[in-house]
């Protein structure tokens, strides 16, 4: 439900006028996304029908503000189908952010594991239909089912908050799994669906940088060839020890190098990760 146009339009009814020329449009839409007026967005609504496996699922359920109609394992045959793993495709466990994933396991040792994913998901599916088979209930036939077990859904979210769970989702930090869900949300259905909100979305939101008070005031020493003050600012917030002192790991500060990464800033510390 909704458009670019119906944003305008429930913009605009504060004023009594409704859509003018596209680049008007266009430029209501930015103003409106860089300064966070939300209830246009809500003008549009998009319902899904997806198929996700339970542990993705886990994570998109999550978030709140969606209308939901999941498909009932009590009421019906579990979905025949479960998330397989390809050989070069098990990831492996990083060492510096202890939920994410870096690199893959080479895929020799991957193939065993694929081929034993194969073995436990015959065996559980075996055991769940021979379970229905001497007359079990459904409800707790199920319980045995692995996570990779797809399940179904209706989910019916407006712009706004559709906007939030990609701003989540399709970031860096999220599981490689519902990352690839949200990006094809994003990028293939809200692009085409609003192509004006989606272009200031990837401008104000997605390709933006967060800049802190310690931000703004390390950069612009940096900026201005004062190095030693940004130095020192980074002390002063705690991100690095006092001269002398052995330099420890420190999320904030991993973000902020990443930042002045991004903005093609040489960070003038040692870094540590
Ligand atoms: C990378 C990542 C790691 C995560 N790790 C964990 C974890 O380890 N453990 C864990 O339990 N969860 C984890 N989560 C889930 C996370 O904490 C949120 O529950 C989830 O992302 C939903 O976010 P949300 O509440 O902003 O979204 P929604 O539920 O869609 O809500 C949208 C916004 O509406 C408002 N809102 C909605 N409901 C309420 C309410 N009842 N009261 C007040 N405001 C409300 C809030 O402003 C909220 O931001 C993780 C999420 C991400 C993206």
């Amino acid at each position: 439900m909704g458009s670019d146009a119906s944003i305008v339009q429930a913009a605009r009814v504060s004023y009594g006028k409704g859509t003018k020329k596209l680049h008007e449009d266009r430029g209501l839409i930015r103003y409106l996304l860089r300064h966070r007026h939300s209830t246009p967005f809500e003008m549009c609504e998009i319902k899904l029908h997806v198929r996700v496996p339970m542990d993705t699922w886990r994570q998109w359920i999550r978030h709140r503000t969606a209308n939901v109609n999941e498909y009932s394992t009590r009421y019906s045959i579990a979905i025949d189908a479960m998330q397989k793993t390809l050989p070069g495709e098990w990831r492996v466990q990083a060492t510096g952010n202890r939920q994410g994933s870096e690199g893959f396991l080479e895929a020799a040792a991957g193939a065993e594991f694929s081929h034993r994913e194969e073995e436990l998901h015959t065996m559980a599916r075996g055991i769940y239909d021979a379970r229905l088979e001497a007359g079990i209930a459904r409800e707790q036939a199920r319980k045995d089912l692995p996570l990779s077990t797809y399940t179904e859904a209706y989910w019916k979210i407006d712009l706004h908050n559709l906007l939030h769970f990609l701003a989540l989702r399709m970031d860096a930090h999220a599981q490689l799994e519902v990352r690839e869900y949200a990006t094809v949300i994003g990028r293939e259905i809200v692009r085409r669906w609003c192509p004006l909100t989606w272009e200031a979305y990837e401008d104000y939101r997605l390709s933006a940088l967060d800049l802190s008070r310690i931000d703004i005031e390390v950069i612009g020493h940096l900026a201005n060839g004062r190095t030693a003050e940004a130095l020192a600012s980074v002390r002063a917030a705690g991100l690095l020890p006092p001269e002398g002192e052995a330099v420890k790991r420190h999320v904030e500060r991993e973000e902020l190098e990443a930042k002045l990464d991004t903005l093609g800033i040489t960070v003038p510390w040692q870094r540590t990760a």
